[in-house]
This record gives C-alpha cells, sequence and structure tokens, in this order.
C-alpha cells in the first residue's frame, strides 16, 4: 500500500472563474512576482482571456492540442521560462483539458529540477515541489486535474508515459462548470467517458480497497446520470460530469485501470488517435470483458447520438497489429490487474488481432 495524496484546495462551482484572482493574488510576494498561464488554444481571442487576472509582466501562453504533449515541446517550454530568476515565477496556471493540464503540471515541475522531461517519465522520480500549481479544467473526463501524473510521449522511443509523482498533484483547482459549455459535442462524450472508463476498470480490478471503489462508484453514479439520462451538455449535467472527472482522478490515484485502457493505448501510438477517442474505439471491442458495462457504453452512444468511428483496424498489415499488440501488452500493471499475472495466455497475439477486429 502507498500513500495517497489529493488536491489540497479547491473551489467548485458555475461563475468561480471570476475568483482565480483571489487565489493568484496572495502568491504574489514582490512587485515582479510572475504568473505563468498556459491556455488551450481554442480560447485565443474569447472573452475567457479578457477575464484573466493578469498583470502586465505575467506570461500568457496558448497551448495548441492538435497533437497531444509531447517532451521536446514541454523542453523547449521550459528552457523558455527556465531564463527567470529564480523565485520571480509564483504561480502556473493551466486552463483547459487534459493536455493543457498536463503541459502546466510538466512545466511547472521542471522549473524546480533541472535537466529535460524524460528524466522523469515514470514513477516518483520528481525530486523538488515544482512552481505553486493551479488547474482550471474547460473539458471534464480525464481526471488530469486531480490525478498525481502528466502524460507525454517521448516521440524518440514512443514511451508514453507522465511524471507519477505527489509534487505533479495540482496546488489548487477552480472547478467552474461554466468554462465546458462551448466543448463540441462528441468531443465532450469521448472525454467525458474517460472517467466511466477508468472507473469500470478499477472496479473490475484486483487492487482495490473501499475508498478507491467509494469515489469510483460516486464518479459512475454521476457518469450513468449524464450520459443516459436526457441531454448530456444541459447545465446540470455539466457540473456533474465536471465532479465526476474529479473523483475518477482520485479513484486512479488509488487503484489501476484495466484492460481497456492499454487497448486505448495502443491505438494512440500506431495510430495516432487521440485518448478519449481511441477509449471509446476500445470500448466496442471489450463486451466479453465488460459484459455489463459495453451495453451501457453502446446505450449510451445512442442516447446521446454521438458518432464512434468503425473499423479503423480493418486494412492494417501485419506489421501494424504486430506494433498494436506490442503497445498493448506493454502495460502490464493494468493487465495484470484486470486478468492476473498470467495475462499472456489470454491475450495472446492472435486473440489481440481478434479484438482490434471488432472495433
Ligand atoms: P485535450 O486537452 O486534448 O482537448 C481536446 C480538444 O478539446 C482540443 O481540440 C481543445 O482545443 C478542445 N477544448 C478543450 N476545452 C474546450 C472548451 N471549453 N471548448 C471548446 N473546445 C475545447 O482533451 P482531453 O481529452 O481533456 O485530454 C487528453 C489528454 O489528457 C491526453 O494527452 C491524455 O494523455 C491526457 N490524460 C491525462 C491524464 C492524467 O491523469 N494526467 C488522464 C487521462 C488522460
Ligand atoms: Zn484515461
Amino acid at each position: 500500500m502507498k500513500i495517497s495524496k489529493n488536491v489540497l484546495r479547491y473551489l467548485f462551482g458555475r461563475g468561480t472563474f471570476n475568483q482565480l484572482g483571489e487565489l493568484i493574488q496572495p502568491l504574489r510576494k514582490a512587485a515582479e512576482s510572475k504568473v505563468v498561464f498556459f491556455i488551450d488554444h481554442f480560447f485565443r481571442g474569447k472573452d475567457l482571456v479578457k477575464k484573466l487576472p493578469s498583470l502586465q509582466q505575467d506570461e500568457i501562453r496558448f497551448i495548441d492540442t492538435t497533437d497531444e504533449p509531447k517532451t521536446p515541446v514541454m523542453n523547449r517550454i521550459a528552457d523558455e521560462f527556465r531564463r527567470f530568476p529564480e523565485g520571480q515565477i509564483v504561480a502556473v496556471v493551466g486552463i483547459g483539458g487534459g493536455a493543457t493540464m498536463d503541459t502546466a503540471k510538466a512545466i511547472s515541475n521542471l522549473l524546480t529540477n533541472e535537466g529535460p522531461a524524460e528524466q522523469y517519465q515514470g514513477w516518483d522520480l520528481v525530486k523538488k515541489p515544482g512552481i505553486h500549481k493551479i488547474g482550471v479544467p474547460t473539458l471534464s473526463g480525464t481526471g488530469a486535474e486531480s490525478s498525481r501524473t502528466c502524460v507525454m510521449t517521448n516521440p524518440v522511443n514512443g514511451l508514453k508515459l507522465g511524471m507519477n509523482s505527489d509534487h505533479t498533484i495540482y496546488d489548487q483547482l477552480l472547478l467552474d462548470p461554466d468554462l465546458t459549455v462551448t466543448v463540441p459535442r462528441n468531443q465532450y462524450f469521448y472525454t467525458g467517458l474517460d472517467t466511466y472508463i477508468h472507473c469500470i476498470e478499477s472496479l473490475s480490478g484486483r487492487n482495490r480497497h473501499m475508498l478507491a471503489d467509494a469515489f469510483s462508484h460516486e464518479a459512475n453514479r454521476l457518469s450513468r446520470k449524464v450520459f443516459l439520462e436526457s441531454d448530456m451538455q444541459e447545465e446540470a449535467n455539466r457540473e456533474a460530469l465536471m465532479a465526476a472527472s474529479y473523483l475518477g482522478g482520485c479513484a486512479i490515484a488509488n487503484s489501476f485501470v484495466g484492460v481497456i485502457h492499454p487497448f486505448s493505448a495502443g491505438l494512440s501510438v500506431v495510430l495516432g488517435l487521440h485518448h478519449g477517442i481511441a477509449n471509446c474505439i476500445a470500448m466496442l471491442g471489450m463486451e466479453e470483458f465488460y459484459p455489463r458495462e459495453y451495453t451501457e457504453f453502446m446505450t449510451m452512444v445512442e442516447r446521446q447520438n454521438v458518432d464512434i468511428p468503425r473499423g479503423v483496424c480493418k486494412d492494417l498489415s501485419d506489421e501494424q497489429f504486430d506494433a498494436l499488440y506490442q503497445s498493448t501488452v506493454i502495460h502490464e500493471k493494468p493487465l495484470s490487474n484486470a486478468l492476473g499475472n498470467d495475462f499472456k495466455s489470454i491475450l495472446t497475439p492472435q486473440k489481440v488481432k481478434q479484438i482490434f477486429l471488432k472495433m
């Protein structure tokens, strides 16, 4: 058993974005104190930017989330900010979906820990606390706001792994459901389902305890309400999904994922699909592992009338299937959590190919 840490302080509710300044102000110890805002590029030129409590000396960086975070980009941004004198940057604020929130977490850590991002991909490698981190999700589902990791890919060796560390957890969160009103319908579903998927995997795993289960059960109760009843994007449902996402992040900090995330990771590595959509595609092949949840997922898709691409693996070459197999079974911890240490006797190359062909 390892000791768990959660986000220490958070503010939840519609309109709380207006209070961001109250969170930041006490951190400005000197006239030249600087705050760095990382904001998803969707918000460029939007009202949200006008409402930022930024001062002239602050830095605002829009993050292009066309691609998910990569280590060279993290290193470039970190080097840019490392030129400021120690102590001058007093807060790093991440405003966006999982990609932007993860970027902010990584840069905060890199500003106090020297060397490249690749050096910290793994478990408990970050030595010192980063710069004070404030997270502001604008898209609910990944749980990046409450988790202890920030996922990034090293394009040289293909390793997609975060800085799993207590130092990666946000110091403060501002959870304002009004910020998710502009999310496109399919994206809202793909990312929102990440919480539900994390929780069904951890609830059917072997490494569990009652508190982690409690986080997962409540996150899934809220997710079911959002995706099975009426319109997932109406006001009350956006609020419920933001709460579910936070709880899902807490759940996963105390448990492991299962079969779905490794297959989803395979799709991301080999076909370049983003995390949320890859999870939903992976669900199409999961009937035998999660029969009840598979049926429930298909009902959600139908009820919310969203598009899940099909047949994405039907024309792949043998080499691509081999790459899919390798990048799936490499995830030993979650697969053992779901199927036991002998998981490779169940997930043979032939079997894995059959599952991908169902998607
Ligand atoms: P994302 O951050 O990649 O954003 C997806 C799209 O939504 C982008 O086009 C973005 O511009 C848009 N968007 C975001 N907010 C919007 C808004 N309010 N209105 C309109 N458009 C908006 O998506 P995501 O699914 O939240 O995050 C995926 C990333 O999170 C991946 O990199 C994944 O690896 C990572 N992740 C991290 C954790 C963790 O614990 N740290 C967990 C799961 C996934
Ligand atoms: Zn996930």
